[in-house]
């Protein structure tokens, strides 16, 4: 029925799995977890993708509509501080729900005398047609349209405060031009390798059947060495385990050669790490723990971003800020005050207490104060004037990077 179809309950997946893994041997985590989370049929993004209370895991802009407006704030604020330029790009990856997009572009609404005569639109890259569908609702009320067959785009609309909408499958088919990028909780879905250190050197995890029982699936040590662990190992390593995503290094280097080449600036949120974890490779199902290789497609896989990964594949082509601790840059941003100005204007105790639990589930370190992060890129030039060598006195001091530095409002 329905419902047992929703959850995959019927292991088309696990099958399908199971007689590619007899068929041609263990794969790789990374291509077990691409088929578990973007599979076209039976993925849980493509099928489920439950994010919000109703679901599997719950967002921080699900949480608050603070979140998603004080990163519209961090925009306006980059916007201004580069100069004003006459257009941009609002560029999401992985959008969800739309829900993020809809409180920022509440406040770009908000701010209109502010943003006036700037030509502003939406790139959302969205490989789910199903959450394309729910975001499509969200933002334009459901008046979208497909784009023809010869657009980049799949799908477009007009957003509920008139601005223009357009869906992709892939960051490469966005245009190019001025744009700010945008990715919450998007690097922690994409497929890592996980490698293990050995008396015989460095072996690639892999998944396989498990020989004992039909249709379950185990992890098991690549014989010897793959291109993988070749490749993707440093040689400095000190780790005995470590995962690596190189899809998220190969996205991060397209966000920073259209910013060094185009302009703008990306902001990445994530829980993860700076290069010291080992093992953060988890399944989510009904907001419990769920293990990672039973019935794939019914649970949210994800693993820790590598933020030094991230910093190191940009390949200095821009500034990186970061990682900084959500509570920091929530802080920063002047979250304080907007509870503040919140709580006021609010009459009754029911949404006074729902103010105050989701700053808590936002901030407190126990919750997801401390586990999140934020991390920029920024052209060079957003940091230090290019010929300040030459004329120290000549130019006016670069206005600080909100988030990263207290949100000075002039
Ligand atoms: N940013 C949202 C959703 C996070 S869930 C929030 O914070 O609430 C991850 C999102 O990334 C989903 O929308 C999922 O469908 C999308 N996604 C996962 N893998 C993707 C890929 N390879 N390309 C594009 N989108 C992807």
């Amino acid at each position: 029925g329905e419902a047992a179809a929703a959850v995959g309950g019927d292991g088309a997946l696990l099958r399908h799995l199971c007689r590619k893994l007899r068929a041609s041997g263990p794969v790789t985590v990374a291509g077990y977890m691409r088929e578990a989370l973007t599979n076209p049929a039976q993925g849980y993004y493509t099928r489920r993708g439950g994010i919000g209370e109703s679901g599997d895991f719950i967002t921080s802009p699900e949480i608050s509509q603070v979140f998603g407006e004080l990163i519209g704030i961090w925009y306006i604020s980059e916007w201004m501080a580069m100069g004003k330029p006459k257009t941009f790009q609002l560029v999401e990856l992985g959008p969800g729900r739309g829900t993020l997009t809809e409180d920022i572009l509440r406040v770009f609404s908000q701010l209109s005398s502010v943003l006036s005569k700037c030509d502003v639109s939406v790139h959302l890259v969205e490989v789910s047609p199903k959450l394309g569908e729910i975001q499509a609702r969200m933002l334009t009320g459901g008046k979208v349209q497909p784009s023809p067959k010869d657009e980049s785009a799949y799908m477009k609309g007009i957003s509920k405060t008139g601005i223009p909408v357009f869906w992709y499958r892939d960051i490469q088919d966005v245009p190019s031009g001025y744009s700010f990028y945008l990715a919450h909780e998007f690097f922690d879905a994409l497929p890592i390798h996980k490698f293990q250190r050995t008396e015989k050197g460095w072996r690639e995890v892999l998944v396989d059947i498990d020989p004992e029982v039909p249709d379950q699936l185990r992890f098991v040590l690549s014989p010897s060495s793959t291109p993988a662990t070749e490749n993707f190992i440093q040689p400095e390593e000190t780790r005995d385990h470590v995962e690596v995503c190189p899809e998220a290094g190969v996205i991060i280097q397209r966000l920073a050669c259209r910013i060094e080449k185009d302009g703008g600036a990306a902001l990445v949120a994530d829980y993860g790490h700076d290069g010291t974890k080992t093992d953060t490779f988890r399944g989510f199902q009904n907001h419990k723990l769920h293990d990672v290789l039973s019935a794939p497609g019914t649970a949210d896989l994800t693993a820790d971003v590598d933020f030094s990964y991230l910093r190191k594949m940009t390949q200095e082509r821009t500034t990186t800020l970061g990682p900084i601790k959500q509570r920091e840059f929530l802080k920063n941003m002047g979250i304080d005050l907007r509870l503040q100005v919140l709580l006021q204007n609010s009459r009754d105790t029911a949404t006074r207490e729902q103010l105050l639990h989701s700053y808590n589930m936002l901030m407190n370190p126990e919750n997801m104060g401390d586990c999140f992060n934020f991390f920029a890129l920024l052209p060079h030039h957003r940091l230090v004037h290019p010929d300040k060598k030459d004329k120290p006195e000549s130019k006016s001091p670069l206005p600080p990077v909100a988030g990263f530095n207290e949100l000075l409002l002039k």
